[in-house]
């Protein structure tokens, strides 16, 4: 089968493409096709199994954080601030707020741990949950 491809392509070929090299190309191509696909569902489901998704972020095994757009490594947990809007007798007013959030590198922007029901934790608290055995999602 290999010989009659071979017959065919040799047309196209250089003279120094020989049966074996030939059959090695072939062979590589098919190794290729099938191994790419394989490493590439191989990687996706070692990166679902990686992560686990609490808090609004994602977290390794090893419980560090990690974005949960860009999966990259969190770090820099430190305060920021903002605002946040109020309702007073009516009017709508502007509040100078703190925060603590971790500073993701390449969405530029920070990343707050929010509970399932919105409400921020803390880092400490977050990482207290992770090592506690739960039952939650
Ligand atoms: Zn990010």
């Amino acid at each position: 089968m290999i010989e009659h491809v071979f017959r065919t392509a040799s047309k196209y070929l250089p003279e120094t493409v020989t049966l074996p090299i030939f059959t090695g190309i072939l062979i590589a191509l098919v190794l290729l096709v099938i191994v790419v696909p394989a490493g590439w569902l191989w990687w996706r489901h070692y990166q679902r199994n990686r992560f686990i998704y609490r808090f609004g972020i994602l977290w390794d095994k090893k419980h560090r954080p990690f974005c949960a757009t860009c999966r990259t490594l969190l770090g820099n947990w430190n305060s920021h601030s903002g605002w946040k809007f109020e309702s007073q007798q009516g009017r709508t007013v502007r509040q100078p707020i703190t925060y603590y959030a971790f500073d993701c590198p390449i969405c530029t922007k920070p990343v707050r741990l929010v509970d399932h029901d919105g409400y921020e934790v803390t880092l400490e608290y977050a990482l207290a949950e992770l090592q506690a055995p739960s039952t939650e999602d």
